[in-house]
């Protein structure tokens, strides 16, 4: 029985990305959404490899649907990309991680929150005055917010990309090169980037263990990157060879089911008192 109600699941998941008209419905539905509170920001964890501590979190947005219940980010970012709502969709996430950094910071938790940008954000002249008029209203620190940022989110206009990453860099947020290698980039050209750390893609870690050709790929790129003066993540850890992998040849970060999948802020809270970090 329970087998059925995966496969109905899985089909169901397959007509969110390929029905137009249900495309069309569901971006409709995400204005009043963010209005009506049915988005919610799950964390997880990225450890400190060095400190064997957390000091991070990565924001990762769900849609609580009413009718179709939960709706995993990869079936309707892409979506509301297309169709010009990750503005208002970011600026909600951004105010949002703020107040979850204030909550944690007043339960006597330091916890810098990392938040996803997309391509429209960076074509948006009023992106980094509305990060920076956040960070000032709330009174948080600078460091307490790190911007993701994917490559392709920078190809669209490389030049005003990089224009608006620098003068966020110049106030001093911590700048994140995303899902590192999947692009068609050089770290040479991304390195153009005003950016200050880089993430491994998880298609390259989560098999660390038994593919040769990864392991080969993630340590050129750790020296690679470090050389460059970037610090490295690799996000999709998902045993706890990986994890000793990766500390061991002096990756700085680590994020991966292993350690804990994305969860709500307060399930996130009692994972850290529990947890050995
Ligand atoms: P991402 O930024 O690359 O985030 C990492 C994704 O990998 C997350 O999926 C996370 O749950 C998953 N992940 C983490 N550790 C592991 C692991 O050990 N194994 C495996 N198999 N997966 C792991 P999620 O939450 O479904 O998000 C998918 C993507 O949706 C994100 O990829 C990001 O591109 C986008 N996204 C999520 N939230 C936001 C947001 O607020 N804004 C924007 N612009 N994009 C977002
Ligand atoms: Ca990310
Ligand atoms: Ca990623
Ligand atoms: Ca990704």
């Amino acid at each position: 029985h329970a087998k059925k109600n995966r496969l109905h699941l899985q089909i169901y998941h397959q007509q969110i990305d390929v029905n137009t008209l249900d495309r069309l419905q569901l971006v409709n539905d995400l204005k009043p959404a963010i209005e009506h509170d049915e988005l919610v920001l799950f964390y997880q964890p990225k450890l400190n490899l060095k400190l064997n501590k957390v000091t991070h979190v990565e924001a990762l947005v769900r849609w609580q649907h009413p009718v179709r219940g939960m709706i995993p980010p990869d079936s309707f970012i892409p979506i509301a990309e297309k169709m010009g709502q990750m503005n208002a969709l970011t600026r909600w996430v951004i105010d949002q991680a703020l107040s979850q950094y204030l909550q944690w910071k007043e339960q006597g938790i330091e916890l810098s929150i990392a938040v996803n940008i997309s391509a429209e954000n960076l074509k948006d002249d009023q992106f980094c005055h509305y990060v920076l008029q956040a960070i000032k209203d709330k009174q948080v620190p600078i460091d307490a917010l790190t911007l993701e940022i994917t490559e392709d989110a920078v190809v669209a206009d490389p030049e005003y990309a990089i224009k608006q990453l620098t003068e966020l860099r110049q106030q001093g947020l911590t700048l994140s090169i995303d899902d590192y290698g999947t692009g068609y980039s050089s770290l040479a050209q991304l390195k153009q980037l005003p950016v200050q750390e880089l993430k491994i893609d998880k298609s390259f870690v989560q098999n660390l263990m038994v593919n040769e050709d990864d392991q080969i790929i993630v340590s050129s790129t750790l020296q690679l990157a470090h050389n460059l003066g970037l610090k490295v993540v690799a996000e999709g850890i998902e045993d706890e060879g990986s994890l000793k992998w990766l500390t061991q040849r002096g990756c700085e970060m680590g994020q991966g089911f292993y350690l804990s999948r994305p969860i709500e802020a307060k399930a996130l809270t009692t994972w850290l008192s529990q947890s050995a970090y």
